[in-house]
């Protein structure tokens, strides 16, 4: 399977900046196998498993975490970039493996005691993942797996995401940046 979506996934040298490898799924979400295969890959996992929310960071893991949420019969909801969500947010600051920002998450979007799925396109440092843990846990969300297409896991971010006590399942993983 590893093998199987990495053949679909495009290596962009320096970009957006000057020594990163960006690992494109654009080319995965394109092929119409590829995409069903992928999400498949990850929502079987979690057939018998009560999701109430999955939330997909913006914005790749918008694109795979709402069609986990369709397969799964849960609700979507969005961590978003500041300033972007329209109602009330609680906030948190994070750093990227190129950059730093700020997430939010509408503070009635996830109920206490919610159980919650965790989407996005790729872990790298983790530090996205971990704010949007933090986000899930403030909100009194209960984080039952995070998934991702690609790990980079030489970069620690899997790591430090099971380190919270949250089950980490990628479908692929790259060495290096
Ligand atoms: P991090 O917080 O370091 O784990 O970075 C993960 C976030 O940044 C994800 O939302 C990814 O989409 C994006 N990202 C980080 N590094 C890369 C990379 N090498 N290729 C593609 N996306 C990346």
């Amino acid at each position: 399977m590893a093998e199987w979506v990495t053949s679909r996934i495009r290596t962009i040298p320096d970009f957006p900046k000057a020594g990163v490898q960006f690992r494109d799924i654009t080319t995965l979400l394109a092929d119409p196998l590829g995409f069903r295969k992928a999400v498949d890959e990850l929502v079987q996992r979690y057939v018998g498993v009560t999701i109430d929310k999955v939330v997909g960071i913006e914005a790749r893991g918008f694109i795979l975490g709402g069609a986990v949420a369709h397969q799964l019969a849960a609700g979507f909801v969005p961590v978003r970039k500041a300033g972007k969500l329209p109602h009330t947010t609680i906030s948190e600051d994070y750093e990227l493996e190129y950059g730093t920002g700020r997430l939010e998450l509408h503070d009635d979007a996830i109920g206490s005691g919610d159980l919650v799925l965790l989407v996005d396109d790729l872990i790298a440092t983790g530090g996205t993942a971990e704010a949007a843990v933090k986000l899930i846990r403030a909100t009194g969300g209960t984080v039952v797996a995070a998934c991702f297409v690609i790990d980079l896991p030489d970069l620690g971010g899997s790591r430090r995401i099971r380190d919270m006590d949250v089950p980490v399942v990628t479908l692929c993983e790259y060495p290096g940046g």
